[in-house]
């Protein structure tokens, strides 16, 4: 017998939140076995594929040697002023590429390495719930302590700032927001985020806001950059992701914006952790930065199409759906006599259908169900049918 070592986990690691989807991952791969056609609306990954003129852009950009080596760890300077173009066009605001823009591997590496650059143990972060999964375990990897900021309907899933306590803000370092919102859907008012620039510079507190969806919006209302607002750039930054606006979740690119002395900090974690984006995956997304309108208008239809059929079948069947204004997600109530889990494990044997509880977002998410508006819209008419059979 050699000796063997005893393999033990750190307790960052140890502390982790149990994962609630690996349950449902047990489900659907029983459900799968027993041979269900199964309807996924669980996923929130785009089922349609990168725009070909990005495709093609990547091939030429692949063959270029000069791209096969290390890349800067900033990114280059010629995707960062794409990037500073496209939020001029898109949101009327001028950037420096030099020193306000840096480049992430996807928004959630950033969202991720953000508090090791200015969280000391015991500092506070200020997280939403239901919420993205990555900003309380960012804050725990940093040593930080999570502050959890419950997104309810009745107040429009927009935080209450106003009931935090002031002890709390005083311990305050970093407060992440997450507009169009995953998975409530919701869209902030300017008025919300002029209440978190006043906080946030009251209280010394950096601004990190998950703007993911910005580009996945419907009915022509597009959403606000927070670096619109009058204070912003002073505060805090934005993070931007090519995986939704693109359908390019595989590719691995995003970037963060604004307060250079933020993007600075963030830059000196990444330089040591990490060596950028390939930049063939750069150069192409130079020519997705430049997309025509037309094309994206499309993706945003097709979304549109599919969010409109289940809406307004969910809403048939009494269901209580909160109508996204952007985001290709559907936050909806789980009805009388369910919680999250039961409904939809219910809903995954009588129906065939996945749906991501509620909880697994957060203990505010209880009593919801999140659906995707992945899946094309004869499957999502489906989809109606056997919900309706199953209630
Ligand atoms: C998908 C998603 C992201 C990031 O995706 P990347 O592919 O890492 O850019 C960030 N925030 C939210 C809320 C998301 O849903």
């Amino acid at each position: 017998m050699k000796p063997r070592i005893t393999v033990e986990l750190a307790s960052r690691v140890k502390n982790l939140p149990p994962y609630l989807f690996a349950t449902i991952d047990k489900m659907k791969q029983e459900a799968k076995a027993k041979g269900t056609d199964l309807i996924d609306l669980s996923i929130g990954d785009p089922d349609i594929p990168t725009p070909a003129h990005i495709v093609n852009a990547m091939k030429a950009a692949v063959e270029k040697p000069e791209h096969h080596r290390y890349p800067s760890y900033e990114g280059m300077l010629s995707f960062r002023t794409a990037v500073a173009d496209w939020y001029k066009r898109r949101f009327a605001v001028d950037l420096a590429p030099g020193t306000e823009v840096l480049s992430l591997i996807g928004s959630k590496e950033g969202i991720g390495h953000i508090p090791l650059a200015f969280i000391e143990p015991g500092d506070v972060v200020l997280v939403p719930s239901p919420g993205y999964p990555v900003y309380p375990v960012g804050t725990l990897f940093a040593g930080g302590e999570s502050y959890i900021m419950p997104l309810w309907e009745k107040n429009g899933f927009l935080p209450d700032l106003k009931s935090i306590p002031w002890d709390t803000l005083k311990r305050t370092r970093l407060i992440y927001i997450n507009y169009p919102n995953n998975p409530t859907s919701a869209c902030a008012p300017r008025s919300f985020y002029e209440e978190v620039i006043e906080l946030a510079a009251t209280y010394n507190i950096i601004v990190c806001h998950d703007a993911a969806y910005s580009e996945i919006y419907y009915d022509n209302e597009k959403p606000l950059s927070f670096l619109e607002l009058d204070g912003a750039r002073e505060v805090g930054i934005e993070m931007h992701s090519l995986s939704k606006t693109y359908n390019m979740t595989g590719w691995r690119i995003g970037f963060a914006v604004g307060n250079q002395d933020v993007i600075a900090g963030l830059g000196k974690i990444k330089s040591n952790l990490d060596s950028g984006v390939f930049q063939a995956i750069q150069e192409a997304s130079i020519t997705a930065l430049e997309t025509d309108d037309m094309v994206l208008a499309d993706i945003r239809n097709t979304y549109q199409e599919r969010r409109d059929v289940l809406y307004n079948g969910l809403k048939g069947l009494g269901m209580h759906v909160v109508k996204p204004k952007a985001t290709f997600y559907l936050w909806t109530k789980v009805p009388e006599g369910f919680d999250s889990a039961s409904f939809v494990a219910h809903l995954l044997n009588k129906a065939g259908i996945l749906g991501t509880p509620g909880n697994g977002f957060g203990a505010p998410g209880e009593g919801y169900i999140r659906f995707a508006l992945t899946v094309p819209v004869d499957r999502m008419k489906e989809a109606v049918e056997r919900i309706g059979k199953a209630l």
